[in-house]
């Protein structure tokens, strides 16, 4: 099993302190920010796949561009992957519901 852990500087005085593990297919994060605490995902590890831009601590350039990969081959990803074509659909979704509320309004008032 290889693990890390560093620290984020989130909305709170202290930084958070995140600990991210991967054995085999199965990748573990977690975060002791008020969401992480309720085992929510949390932007503080989300971020580090994401390539968001936070202030990190205790981690190098180097060693987050290598923990970005861990993510490869894992549940996670997999997962993650269905969360993000959901989001895509949903987005979808919104535009085609306000293209609709648009035509309402022509065929209401035009
Ligand atoms: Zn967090």
């Amino acid at each position: 099993m290889e693990k890390v852990s560093f620290q984020v500087q989130g909305s709170a005085s202290e930084p958070y302190n995140v600990e991210i593990s991967r054995s085999g297919s199965r990748l573990q994060c977690k975060c002791d920010c008020p969401a992480g605490e309720k085992r929510t995902p949390c932007k503080h590890w989300k971020g580090v796949f994401e390539g968001e831009k936070q202030k990190y601590m205790g981690i190098s350039p180097d060693e987050l561009a290598d923990l970005r990969t861990w993510i490869t081959g894992t549940d996670v990803e997999y997962v993650w992957a269905e969360i993000k074509e959901n989001e895509r659909m949903q987005d979808a979704l919104k535009r085609e519901k306000s293209a609709l509320f648009a035509k309402l309004k022509r065929v209401m008032w035009e």
